[in-house]
């Protein structure tokens, strides 16, 4: 993705940010979706180091994180992982993120953050969202359980975020669905890709006793 608009055509990159605790289809099919809708030439997913809205929580270790979603994504070419929130250290800002990546990419590439119905609704929370609304554009997908409505289209197009909402394959997984089910001891196949689910097996991940 090093050379994405080097030749000076307009070209679109995808972002995918989340904690990916495990990653799982749910955001595998959103973001295929909205790479497909939008003609994105790539997407990338980028998995928080250290989040700040899951300091509730013990997060698994990010290389842990990180080496599943490389195996998740490494079928697609379309797809990548970057290091940088991790490798950044610290709390994870994505106004940090859109920055690097700003910073990076010729102006010829667009950013477009791709988030769930419910991530989005807490966008004007973010640090620094002023500056947030300013580097990307936003893609709100359909997530089953939260709604996307006119009334929160009104409250976007009222702010400085551009937030455009697309319907995806309704798919009612989550992380924390998965990490429940393997502490209850119960299969995850299907729910992430099978590389995935080893992965999570042989290091013994979410498994109650750790
Ligand atoms: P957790 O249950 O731990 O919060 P999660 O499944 O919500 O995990 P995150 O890593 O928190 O996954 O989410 C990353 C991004 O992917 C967010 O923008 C979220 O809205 C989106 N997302 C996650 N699962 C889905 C899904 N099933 N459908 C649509 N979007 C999703
Ligand atoms: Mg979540």
């Amino acid at each position: 993705l090093d050379n994405l608009g080097a030749d000076g055509a307009p070209a679109r990159l995808g972002i995918m940010g989340g904690t990916f605790d495990p990653i799982h289809i749910g955001h595998l099919a959103c973001a295929e979706q909205v790479r497909e809708a939008y003609g994105l030439d790539a997407v990338v997913f980028i998995p928080a180091g250290s989040p700040v809205f899951k300091r509730d929580r013990d997060v698994t270790p990010a290389d842990d994180r990180l080496a599943m979603c490389r195996l998740a994504t490494e079928s697609n070419p379309a797809f990548d992982v970057s290091a940088m929130e991790i490798k950044r250290g610290g709390d994870t800002y994505t106004v940090d993120t859109l920055r690097e990546l700003r910073a990076h990419y010729p102006d010829n590439v667009e950013l477009v953050f791709i988030t769930g119905a419910d991530a989005v609704a807490k966008i004007f929370r973010w640090h620094e969202s002023e500056a947030v609304a300013g580097l990307a554009r936003f893609v709100a997908v359909t997530r089953p359980g939260y709604t996307l409505n006119d009334e929160m289209r009104a409250t976007f197009e009222k702010s400085p975020f551009t937030v455009d909402f697309l319907e995806v394959t309704g798919l009612s997984v989550s992380s924390s669905d998965l990490r429940r089910r393997v502490s209850e001891g119960k299969s995850i196949r299907y729910l992430t890709m099978s590389r995935v689910r080893d992965y999570v097996c042989e290091h013994g991940l979410y498994r109650k006793e750790r």
